[in-house]
């Protein structure tokens, strides 16, 4: 089954990008959500493999989504990987204390972007994997 990556991105041509990208890659599917609010709403029914998390929205920013996603015990566990055009050490720090588990800075490198999704949406494969285990047995 293709892995379920949910992206969360106010920008419409950044949204036409990702989609662009993964688009043809039938490894994995993806779900936009266009601010924090609809990716909250999302989530209540809806546990991706991965979240790619953009950092600059109005309204409720990307930290303010990881942080109140990493406070809820049934998403806890889902890798979140931040997009930001900032990469000042400091924004890279904010971003890994309010929960993500990297960064990654806009404008995308395709080749370094697929890599990172690859790895990350891996995580919780990796993680349950004894459990699928048992189920079998
Ligand atoms: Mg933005």
């Amino acid at each position: 089954m293709a892995r379920q990556i949910l992206l969360v991105e106010d920008n419409q041509s950044n949204r036409e990008l990702f989609v662009e990208i993964l688009r043809l890659n039938k490894e994995y599917e993806l779900h936009v959500a266009e601010n924090g609010i609809q990716a909250l709403e999302m989530l209540e029914t809806f546990s991706p493999d991965l979240i790619l998390m953009d950092i600059h929205m109005p309204e409720m920013d990307g930290l303010a989504v990881t942080r109140t996603i990493k406070s809820i015990p049934e998403l806890a566990a889902i890798p979140i990987v931040a997009l930001s055009a900032l990469a000042m050490k400091s924004d890279i720090q904010s971003a890994l204390e309010a929960g993500c588990i990297d960064y990654i800075t806009k404008p995308i490198r395709i080749r370094d972007f697929l890599e990172k999704i690859a790895q990350y949406s891996a995580v919780r494969e990796t993680q349950t994997s004894g459990c699928k285990e048992q189920t079998h047995l």
